[in-house]
């Protein structure tokens, strides 16, 4: 098969289709029309065989995921998805593997309203990098540095359960049958939380998706808006299976600082409280108030670290507060 026909095949009509979608995937490039009053949001996304996933996991997962992380970037934004760009490196032309991926990719594409309008292809080491555009309402994106002191912080759904499936792979934490099958789950095919960004336009102060880890998001947060933070690490939100893997001598800090939870976290004033439960009990998700911001100056911070973590009001202290990062020397992470 050439090239072409490969395209043709297996990355056109991908996903949804947009009527703002001038022209699509088959030319040099694709023309995209964004409407009066909205704002164009882009994010991109790459994961690379060994660094960001098996050798082992599955063609339908891996489009699953990469679209899935790319489409929490534009939940943290408060945004609504539309186009994708994808540019694949793979090592050889398999056309079962290239099957199962492009199915796999027009399901979650379908599902969250993104459509595929160009990419490239070239042959190499297994990497697959999405680009996603989406639009939101000018002026009323989300974005990392709006916590203002006082407000409260929240964090979406159960986080911990992907650095526990991690573990488990790496023979770092033993859990019997029925919750490696959830968690598992959560780590291969994690749910961008699109419903609840746009929710939280003009309620949350600050948003952001939690890819490295709670800890790390929260410093993320706090540098940007300049605040310090007081965290109730007991009131941070752990599913079934993690309380398991607690109960058996596991510590929390995995969950804190493992990542690829996809979760929301996000700030908000306290007088939203009620805006807020309620927007959890219409969209069915779970919501937990886990700390609050504080004013640098008068945080009580003894040193630039910006977060108080705190377990039922005694001071908590983490085993390893590393977070994920792929440049170790410093935080030379260059987001
Ligand atoms: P060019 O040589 O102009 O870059 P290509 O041969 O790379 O063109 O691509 C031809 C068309 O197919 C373009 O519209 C491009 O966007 C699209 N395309 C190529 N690879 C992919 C892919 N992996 N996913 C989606 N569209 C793709
Ligand atoms: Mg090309």
């Amino acid at each position: 098969m050439t090239e072409f026909s490969l395209i043709e095949r297996y990355c056109q009509g991908i996903g949804a289709s947009h009527e703002s979608t001038i022209l699509g995937v088959g030319d040099d490039a694709a023309l995209l029309q964004v409407p009066p009053g909205m704002e164009l949001v882009v994010s991109v996304d790459t994961m690379v065989e060994g660094v960001h996933f098996f050798p082992e996991v599955s063609p339908a997962n891996l489009a699953h995921k990469l679209t899935a992380v790319n489409l929490s970037d534009m939940a943290a934004m408060g945004a609504e998805p539309r186009w994708a760009t994808l540019a694949l490196s793979l090592p050889h032309q398999d056309n079962d593997w290239l099957a199962e991926f492009s199915q796999s990719l027009d399901q979650i594409s379908t599902e969250f309203g993104l459509q595929l309008v160009g990419g490239d292809t070239t042959q190499g080491p297994l990497i697959l990098t999405m680009q996603v555009m989406g639009l939101v309402e000018q002026g009323s994106a989300l974005r990392r540095n709006g916590a203002r002191p006082g407000d409260d912080i929240y964090v979406s759904g159960a986080i911990g359960d992907a650095a526990l499936a991690l573990a488990s792979l790496q023979g770092k934490a033993s859990l019997d049958e029925a919750a490696f099958k959830k968690v598992i789950k959560r780590l291969e095919t994690p749910v961008p939380q699109l419903k609840l960004g746009r929710a939280l336009r003009g309620v949350g102060t600050s948003c952001i998706d939690i890819s490295d880890g709670l800890i790390a998001e929260l410093e993320h947060i706090a540098q940007n808006s300049q605040v310090a933070m007081k965290i109730d690490i007991d009131q941070v939100p752990v599913s079934d299976s993690y309380r398991q893997y607690v109960s058996a001598g596991g510590a929390l800090d995995l969950a804190l600082t493992g990542g690829d939870d996809y979760q929301l976290l996000f700030t908000a004033p306290t007088d939203r409280q009620q805006q807020i439960k309620d927007l959890s009990e219409a969209l069915g998700i779970k919501i937990s108030k886990i700390g609050q911001v504080l004013d640098r100056m008068n945080g009580n911070i003894e040193s630039d670290y910006p977060l108080q973590l705190h377990f039922h009001d005694k001071p908590f202290k983490l085993q390893d507060n590393s977070g994920y990062q792929h440049f170790q020397s410093g935080r030379t992470d260059p987001e």
